[in-house]
């Protein structure tokens, strides 16, 4: 690995942040959290696009803030309700980081968000990233933010090589992000920076003509774009099998299962199930649970077919198998749930679902289930 470059000199730097920042007031992108310096808003907003399209975050942005409009009413909503809102939006890691947050804010700082880098990184889920992002946009504060995109874009700018997520070079691009950062505007500098990454600088085919910075780009000078960033190495996704069980009470409602908060999909509802064990068959770990897990009476178990799911470093196969109705039963959580409920459609509707579960629910034939489930990423 070769580091080519480091924080560019003070002319340089002034010179970059004006171009971006007046490129971004010329024509930025009309995003509903760009109409707000509420820091609440800020920071709803950077947490639902991290790892999702602005497209797609836009409606789930409006419908989020008319559930829970201020950071009280977030900290004031039970985790159910706030899962739900966020279903199909994935990594629900986020949306049960930004209810541990509110509540913090609520707690500790009477409602009222901390306005430093260093106070928002305490709390829950607040990286560097969005701690940068809120301080600055919302607060004025000359703070920097390196994501993804903004990783992409230094990198070329300054010709920096090497893998932008994994020191030293991470720690460079911190650096260089923070000497351009200008007092005057940093929250227009910032969201200039990630508009660039996201609309101009794009991975493949950048838009080098239309770009605020062409004229210092080292990239484009020394013909490297295509080559800067280095591409990562992806470790293969590894595989895990697991059963979901099929169970109905006497109107045909299906048994659910929550998972515990933290973990995996944690705090969604699924299928009651568990992974296969090392050489069993599908149809034997089902029987297991069953008996075991489910205290449900014997009784022939139908296989019903396989859904499965890729998550970024994970697929995960689910084997469904359909089991006599169940008379009686009252069964307790069990192996990381937390909560167990025979819940029909409409029941269904008022908690998040994982996407395993929604294809699932399509395998059994319920209404409320969809074959291309809505996305659910790691936790
Ligand atoms: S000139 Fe091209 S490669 Fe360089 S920062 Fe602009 S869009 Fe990216």
């Amino acid at each position: 690995m070769r580091h080519v470059s480091h924080a560019p000199d003070p002319i340089l730097q002034a010179e970059i942040g004006r171009y971006i920042v007046a490129w971004y007031r010329a024509g930025h992108r009309d995003l509903p959290w760009r109409r707000t310096t509420d820091p609440y808003r800020i920071w709803l907003s950077e947490a639902m696009c991290q790892q999702t399209r602005v497209e797609t975050a836009i409606p789930y942005y409006e419908r989020f803030l008319a559930l829970f409009p201020t950071v009280a009413d977030l900290a004031a909503a039970d985790l159910d309700s706030v899962l739900a809102a966020w279903a199909g939006l994935g990594y629900y890691s986020r949306a049960r980081n930004l209810h541990a947050a509110a509540s913090e804010v609520v707690r500790r700082h009477a409602g009222v968000f901390p306005d430093t880098v260093e106070a928002l990184m305490a709390l829950p889920g607040i990286g560097r990233y969005t701690a940068g992002a809120v301080a600055s946009i919302a607060f004025g504060r000359p703070a920097p933010i390196v994501d993804g995109n903004v990783r992409r874009v230094l990198c070329r700018l300054f010709a920096l090589e090497g893998d932008p997520s994994r020191p030293p070079l991470d720690g460079i691009l911190w650096e260089v992000a923070a000497a351009l950062v200008p007092t005057d505007a940093p929250g227009d500098f910032n969201q200039g920076l990630m508009e660039l990454g996201a609309r101009t600088c794009a991975p493949r085919s950048p838009a080098c003509g239309a770009c605020p910075v062409a004229a210092r780009c080292g990239a484009l000078r020394l013909g490297r774009v295509a080559e800067i960033p280095s591409a990562r190495a992806r470790p293969p996704a590894r595989e895990v099998e697991r059963v979901g069980l099929a169970v109905r009470d006497a109107s045909g409602a299906l048994l659910m299962a929550r998972r515990a908060p933290r973990g995996l999909l944690g705090g969604l509802w699924e299928l009651p199930g568990g992974d296969l064990e090392a050489g069993e068959a599908p149809p034997e770990a089902a029987a297991r649970l069953a008996e075991g897990s489910l205290a449900l009476a014997g009784g022939a178990l139908e296989a019903r077919g396989r859904v499965e799911h890729r998550f970024t470093h994970l697929r995960m196969v689910l084997w469904v198998l359909e089991a006599p109705a169940a008379r009686g039963v009252a069964p307790s959580p069990f192996g990381g749930y937390d909560a167990l409920a025979f819940l029909g459609p409409p029941a269904r509707g008022a908690v998040a679902l994982s996407a395993l579960a929604l294809r699932s629910l399509h395998l059994l034939g319920e209404p409320d289930g969809h074959e291309r489930a809505r996305r659910t990423g790691p936790p």
